[in-house]
């Protein structure tokens, strides 16, 4: 099995990971077994965010690294909560609070439209100037009135108006299969087995 260090220390990411990688003989290991401190996400694009992960997860283990990066993105609010979709009411960090201050930011807004973005980055070694790099984007509409207990995050108030269900109305295999996480894990093994 070849070794690589996941840059999160979230089980439920680490688990979903470690599964997809396996059949392609790869051992994935979380960087909290190496003691990786965490690393500062200064940037205002997710995928700055993510290289800057897997630069820093690669370095202190001195093993391949694969981090990923994501959160919501608001048609109406140029973008925003973006990067700061964790932090966006600040700090203690807070699901409830960054739902209730997005959906104020939305009150009178017409303009519905959000997606869920996320970048996975794979390095080879610290300075590997060719990141592979695959992307996913999954949309919906933001409503104001929370529906579901599945999920976490924004799931309850992101509508996927095909489906007329939330985020947090799916199982996690439904939402895995058209998640952003989803299509960005699928995409990157699908690059990782065309280099070999
Ligand atoms: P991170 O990539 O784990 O740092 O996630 C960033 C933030 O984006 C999370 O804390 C959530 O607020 C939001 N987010 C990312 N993916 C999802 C999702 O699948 N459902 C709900 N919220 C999400």
């Amino acid at each position: 099995m070849r070794k690589i260090v996941i840059a999160s220390n979230n089980p439920g990411k680490l688990r979903e990971i470690g599964q997809i990688l396996a059949p392609l003989g790869i051992e994935a290991l979380p960087q909290g077994a190496f003691g990786v401190p965490d690393c500062p996400e200064p940037h205002v694009t997710f995928v700055e965010n993510c290289i800057a992960k897997a630069r820093h997860a690669a370095a202190h283990t001195g093993l391949p690294a694969l981090a990923d990066d994501s959160g919501i993105c608001v048609d109406a609010l140029n973008g925003a909560p973006g990067v700061y979709s964790a932090r966006y009411a600040g700090e203690p960090r807070s699901d409830a609070r960054n739902n209730q201050k997005l959906i104020e930011a939305l009150r009178g807004e017409t303009n519905r439209r959000a997606h869920y973005y996320c970048v996975m980055v794979y390095l080879r070694y610290p300075d590997d100037p060719e990141p592979v790099i695959a992307e996913g984007r999954w949309y919906g509409e933001i409503i104001d009135t929370p529906r579901g207990s599945g999920g976490f995050g924004y799931d309850p108030y992101f509508l996927v108006p095909e489906l007329n269900r939330t985020g947090a109305e799916l199982s996690a295999e439904e939402k895995n299969a058209i998640s952003h996480r989803g299509q960005a894990l699928r995409a990157l093994v699908e690059k990782l087995k065309a280099l070999g």
